[in-house]
């Protein structure tokens, strides 16, 4: 534990029979600690990249842009905008003389090329220290051109990823409610949190409404920017990722009244789960029937399937860092399934009640982490001997450093890991990775 900063060592908890769960969390992170975590910009741009047919404006440098550029696997079924990753290009000139002319000028441009049906305007750390009143450019804008136009004020500097989350979904509130134009069945769902990686949305739409449920707006992931303005005629409001888009629903909860849940559609418990208590909320039979013959088909054909790779799996050690709590909880279950014990678990953006949920369901011993850094996490893999490493993009330097496999479960990835197809991807993925003969040759290994 001598990697531990002083300052850190209440957001670090060894998991002991009878001892406190409690975790300090929710906080800022600590001055020089290198946190996992990323800027209020990035967290807005990964929330409101799927709208498909919106422009995303990046008004700031081109570092900032190219940096979220692509940011996530969100695929479309329609429009590709969001592949995009436009920017003003701030220099020099601008932070001496201000950017709101090339703001200005960027965007009639761009509208007047593409025909979005709104545009995104994020402001980045220059803008917050140059002061561009980016909200009046973006007004003037949605009255010449009458599509409309978002500010979306997450300058990199004033926060963090979790910030930005809040940000992209006070820009969607001001979308949500504003047309009339579609006809929303009383049995109505809007999914919120899911971004269509690697078309994950799809296959969730399908469940969905296999079992009677209709789909009125996917936020963001596949996402319209009509649907969005219809989402308050939705019945319920299905939350994923609970730490991007708990907030929207919040709001949409006390403008609309529209009810919202917390799901999860990683691993077998969590996914059926998502269906039942959907069907629970309706107070349908027929769809709850419906349900359980879904869930009894699925699994009929999935244990099966499973159980090689589980044969190959059975007593390995892992460590899982992600982003939200809530997938860490749904990755401890699954793997489980795939006997597999996790010994370190942590995220960026957890609060008390996501980490207490993880006490109680890992064993004794489990090291959980709250806003870790690369340092304590390489510490904690090697302490524990973990074989596999569940994280994203800024893990797998770690995992592969130390000669681990690695399983990527973040935003950028290729692969379907949701639903019950998804869990299949992710054993077999898991499998090849950490039964990988690669590891053999690695420094780890032959210090053995
Ligand atoms: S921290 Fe600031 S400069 Fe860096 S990517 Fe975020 S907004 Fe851009």
């Amino acid at each position: 534990m001598g990697s531990i900063l002083t300052d850190r060592k209440n957001q670090v908890l060894t998991k002991k029979l009878g001892a406190s769960t409690d975790i300090d969390c929710a906080k800022e992170s600590l001055a020089g600690s290198v946190s996992q975590r990323a800027c209020v910009f990035c967290g807005s741009r990964v929330v409101l990249y799927p709208v498909t047919d919106a422009l995303h404006l990046i008004h700031g440098p081109v570092g900032c842009a190219a940096y979220t550029w692509d940011i996530r696997g969100s695929l479309s079924s329609d429009r590709e905008l969001h592949r995009n990753s436009f920017t003003t290009d701030l220099r020099e000139k601008h932070i001496v003389f201000g950017g709101e002319q090339q703001l200005y000028q960027s965007m009639v441009e761009l509208i007047d090329k593409l025909k979005p049906e709104a545009a995104f305007v994020y402001s980045t750390c220059i803008v917050g220290l140059i002061g561009d009143d980016v909200e009046a450019i973006c007004k003037k804008v949605e009255k010449e051109k009458g599509i409309p136009v978002l500010p979306v004020q997450s300058e990199g500097f004033q926060g963090s990823k979790k910030d930005g989350y809040k940000i992209a979904c006070d820009a969607l509130a001001k979308l949500v409610g504003t047309r009339n134009n579609k006809e929303v069945s009383k049995k109505s769902i809007n999914i919120l949190g899911d971004f269509n990686l690697a078309g994950e949305l799809w296959m969730l739409k399908e469940y969905y409404e296999k079992i009677g449920v209709e789909i009125n707006a996917t936020i963001t992931g596949d996402g319209r920017v009509n649907d969005i303005c219809n989402a308050h005629k939705a019945s319920l409001n299905v939350v994923q990722c609970s730490g991007s888009m708990m907030h929207l629903a919040k709001t949409m909860k006390e403008k609309y009244d529209i009810p919202f849940m917390k799901v999860s559609y990683f691993g077998i418990e969590d996914m059926s789960d998502a269906l039942y208590e959907v069907a629970n909320f309706f107070k349908d039979e027929e769809m709850l029937r419906k349900s359980t013959e879904l869930v009894k088909d699925e699994i009929s054909l999935l244990l099966p399937a499973l159980e090689e790779y589980r044969k190959g799996l059975e007593g390995k050690k892992a460590a899982i860092y992600v982003g939200g709590a809530f997938k860490a909880i749904s990755l401890v279950k699954a793997l489980r399934l795939l006997g597999i014990e996790t010994v370190i678990v942590g995220s960026q953006t957890g609060n008390k009640e996501d980490y207490k949920l993880l006490a109680d369901l890992c064993n004794e011993g489990t090291i959980i982490l709250d806003d870790s850094n690369p340092n304590e996490l390489s510490d904690f893999v090697n302490q524990t001997g973990a074989d596999l490493f569940i994280g994203g993009v800024k893990e797998r330097p770690i995992a592969f450093k130390i000669g681990i496999g690695f399983c990527d479960h973040n935003h950028e990835r290729k692969e379907a890991l949701a639903g019950y197809e998804g869990m299949i991807n992710f054993a077999k993925e898991v499998y090849a990775s950490v039964n990988s003969p690669v590891w053999e040759f690695t420094s780890r290994k032959k210090q053995k």
